[in-house]
């Protein structure tokens, strides 16, 4: 996860150092919260980084039904858990339940993540950054550029927010839902950007995509579906960036046309690892 032991600016206590990794009496317990939550790759990436670390720590998965998520919630009060990570479907209802939210998660009104600071709560946001960062590090620049974001649920909103802090002129939301599209772009009303919301008819019309810088889909097709929606790619120019906030091995259903069209493009699994190790740095203080 390229996480790296920092000095301790803030005065904080440098975290204990685990030389034999062994779950002891003085581990310390991490998690990730969904439903499912089997397939979730964050054991893995903070397991791997707690052994590089050397930190007596250990990140679990747990299956919490959303009428669960409440007690849940208090369970990392009572537990002294670190903090933990929140996947599909909690990301929305828990930031209705936690008071202390970042001002990120309020924009977003969605919470990926829940900092355990010395018994309070706190709800952050980590999707936004994590997709800045891996776009930065691709090479993507979106200055007085337009976006095209397809989708109107979290991930687009965090697409949303990134491509403003990125200097996107324009941002074109094209969702399947009309409305939702709308109601998504009231919210960013008051950042000095052009904000158009569509319905999906919008991936077939030329004049838009012959403007576009990047294609964002932020929806789960061709993760819950076999195809995509229709989209017309040769009518992007030819240094348009498609990019998948879905993640698998083979080109997704979005990205295959693209790359058939030599387009640049990556899928998500760039925003997942830079999401998961901001939150990584959060729950343990580095
Ligand atoms: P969400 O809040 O449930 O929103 C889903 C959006 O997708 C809605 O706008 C919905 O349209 C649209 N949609 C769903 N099925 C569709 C279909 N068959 N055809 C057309 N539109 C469809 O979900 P989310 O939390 O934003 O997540 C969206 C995707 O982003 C997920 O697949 C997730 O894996 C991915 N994601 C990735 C990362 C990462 O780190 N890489 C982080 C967060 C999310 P309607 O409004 O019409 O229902």
């Amino acid at each position: 996860m390229g996480v790296h032991r920092r000095g301790d600016p803030r005065g904080r206590q440098e975290p204990e150092v685990n030389a034999d990794p062994v779950i002891s009496g003085r581990t310390k317990v991490s998690a990730v919260f969904g439903d499912p939550v089997e397939h979730s790759m964050s054991p893995a990436m903070h397991n791997a980084a707690y052994a590089a670390l050397g930190l007596d720590r250990v990140y679990i998965a747990y299956r919490v039904t959303p009428e669960n998520l409440r007690a849940a919630l208090d369970a990392i009060r009572a537990l002294g858990i670190l903090g933990v990570n929140l996947t599909v479907p909690h990301k929305e209802a828990a930031a209705r339940m936690i008071k202390d939210l970042s001002a990120e998660a309020k924009l977003l009104r969605a919470v990926n993540c829940v900092i355990n600071v010395g018994g309070k709560l706190r709800g952050d946001n980590t999707d936004a950054r994590g997709l800045e960062r891996d776009l930065r590090d691709l090479g993507v620049s979106l200055r007085s550029s337009t976006a095209i974001v397809i989708g109107a649920g979290g991930a687009a909103a965090s697409s949303i927010l990134t491509s403003i802090r990125m200097g996107a002129a324009r941002i074109v939301v094209a969702n399947r839902t009309r409305s939702r599209a709308s109601k998504l772009v009231r919210r960013f009303a008051s950042h000095r950007v052009k904000l158009t919301a569509t319905g999906l008819e919008a991936l077939t019309d030329a004049a838009i995509l012959s403007i576009a810088a990047i294609v964002i889909n932020a929806t789960p097709m061709g993760l819950t579906t076999r195809s995509f929606a229709r989209l017309a790619y040769e009518s992007t120019p030819s240094g348009c960036f498609f990019y998948d906030t879905i993640y698998r091995a083979e080109p997704t259903p979005f990205l295959a046309p693209a790359i058939a069209l030599g387009r640049r493009h990556a899928d998500g699994a760039g925003m997942l690892i830079n999401q998961g190790e901001l939150a990584f740095r959060l729950f343990n203080r580095l």
